[in-house]
């Protein structure tokens, strides 16, 4: 018998169904034939503005350059995003990427930062990181290394708008060669005996036919769930939002280079700065929040005049059981949902389709790539659960019911065991691959409020002199080298210049 997949068929095009369909074209197009079916009339969920660092890779693997992207999504710079009143009430701290300081074999930077805490003489934290630095001071340039050293330079993400990035990717898609069908599934046809999906009937009557189907339905997740019943694993005992406000406003001001996440009584709001506009968002619970309340305190703290409705938008936390399931991978909002507090759904979906890629089954489905994506799936995903729960779990406020119940809630033994072990040591370590490393959580425990009891013993290394020295000379070089740098706003014409 020949099961040889040539024909993949996926449902759905928004983010997650055109990242998938432009990159397997890109990597497969030699050897499968790829069709997208998307439904004009049930349209996208239309938000997901913000990224992370590894988005450069995907557009450079689809050969999008920084220009051709910047212009045609109206992109702005991210260096970070800025956290406010999440320890309590007038306070801030960043998760700036890239790292802090200068590292020292076996021994990360904030050890001897711990140290100087300990001895009531540490700086603060963010005079080491030059994207805070140049962030605060809404500056941009690319900056690989810090000049004449060896020390990393800006690490950077996009703030951008969707629906022009799914534009630009299902151009790129359709130009080479993947067939895009419009229409509304309204059936699914199995094969009796093995379950698999053989085929999706459209409203207008036309079949689609498959070997392989991938689920980018969205939060329908029509084919994984609602044909295949994978089951859900519910993780809203940890991350209490359930629903989410969103709106457009004008600019009011130059574009910041970083993301704004602002707790409020009942969950956060998010600000997103594009050239063109700013993407708002509050994002809550509903347990704790009617909409209209939500919308009216949305409202009442936008950046400039609202040019949307308010929408809001439902949610459950939590994973698919299985991201494939007999011959069906769920991509993106179908294969699980977690808030955007540290928007990581679009690098979800660019680490879903490279994986889909690399396992990818042209001779057959076997149990064994089954397995493997759908372990490597879940351990990626419960590591980004637990840094998106540090941020709510560390509070301090006791202001307000869904505050409290932050604090309260019991957390997942992995994270437990994180936060332990800093709090007991001072260290962290980076496991299984998981996305955020060393200095994103340090930036958030030590953020948020968390003292670590000890530092690693080479911190001793350097006498109080030469800790001291180390620390001015370190912002020395950083001021120096974020003064140098053009606003994020100049940046940004010279890409539309160029
Ligand atoms: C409030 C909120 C804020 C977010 N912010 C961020 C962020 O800042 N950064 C980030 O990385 N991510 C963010 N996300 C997540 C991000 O929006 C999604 O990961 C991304 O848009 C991918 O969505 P999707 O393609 O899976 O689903 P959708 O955009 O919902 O697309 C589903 C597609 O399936 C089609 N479809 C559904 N049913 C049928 C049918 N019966 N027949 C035919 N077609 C059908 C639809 O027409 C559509 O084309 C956010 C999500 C929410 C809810």
């Amino acid at each position: 018998m020949n099961n040889k997949i040539t024909n993949v068929v996926i449902a759905g095009g928004g983010t997650a169904g055109w990242i998938t369909a432009a990159l397997l074209n890109k990597v497969l197009g030699n050897v499968i034939n790829i069709t997208l079916v998307e439904s004009d009339q049930i349209g996208t969920i239309g938000v997901g503005e913000a990224s992370i660092p590894p988005i450069s890779h995907l557009n450079g693997a689809l050969g999008i350059n920084e220009h051709e992207f910047i212009n045609a999504t109206q992109a702005t710079i991210k260096l970070g995003i800025e956290f406010e009143n999440w320890r309590e009430q007038n306070h801030k701290y960043m998760h700036a990427f890239g790292s802090i300081g200068k590292d020292f074999p076996f021994c990360e930077f904030h050890h001897f930062w711990l140290k100087a805490k300990q001895q009531n003489h540490a700086p603060d934290l963010w005079d080491f990181s030059v994207n805070y630095q140049a962030a605060k001071a809404g500056k941009f340039a690319h900056l690989r290394n810090l000049p004449n050293t060896q020390l990393p330079g800006l690490h950077y993400a996009y703030h951008f708008d969707a629906t022009l990035y799914a534009k630009l990717l299902k151009k790129l898609a359709q130009q080479r060669g993947v067939k895009r069908v419009e229409g509304k599934i309204k059936s699914v046809q199995q094969c009796q005996q093995s379950g698999d999906i053989q085929a999706l009937t459209l409203e207008s009557g036309s079949v689609i036919k498959g070997d392989l189907f991938i689920d980018c339905t969205g939060l329908s997740a029509l084919l994984i769930e609602k044909t295949l019943n994978t089951g859900f694993e519910d993780w809203s005992h940890w991350l209490p939002c359930d629903s989410a406000v969103a709106v457009q406003s004008e600019s009011a001001n130059e574009p910041v280079p970083y993301t704004r996440s602002i707790a409020q009584n009942a969950g956060w709001q998010w600000q997103i700065p594009l050239q063109h506009r700013v993407g708002n968002g509050l994002v809550f619970s509903s347990r704790y929040l009617t909409d209209d309340e939500a919308k009216q305190q949305l409202l009442a703290n936008l950046p400039g005049k609202a040019i949307t409705e308010p929408r809001v938008i439902r949610f459950k936390t939590g994973r698919r059981r299985l991201q494939w399931h007999k011959n069906v991978v769920a991509i993106g909002l179908s294969s699980g949902f977690l808030e955007p507090l540290e928007s990581t759904s679009i690098h979800l979906i660019q680490t879903a389709a490279i994986r889909l890629i690399k396992l990818f089954p042209h001779n057959g489905i076997k149990h064994s790539q089954v397995t493997t994506y759908n372990l490597q799936s879940k351990t990626e995903i419960e590591r980004i659960r637990d840094f998106i729960i540090l941020h709510y779990k560390l509070t301090t406020r006791t202001d307000s019911a869904f505050w409290r119940q932050c604090q309260q809630m019991s957390i997942p033994e992995t994270l437990q065991q994180k936060i332990t072990l800093f709090k007991q040591t001072g260290k962290l370590i980076r496991e299984d691959d998981e996305l955020f490393a060393e200095p994103a959580w340090q930036q958030v425990m030590i953020g948020q409020g968390l003292e670590a009891d000890d530092y690693h013993p080479l911190a001793n290394a350097l006498t109080d002199e030469q800790l001291l020295a180390l620390f001015s000379d370190l912002k020395a070089l950083i001021n120096h080298t974020v003064e140098q740098l053009p606003s994020h706003s100049e940046f940004l014409s010279r890409m539309k210049n160029n």
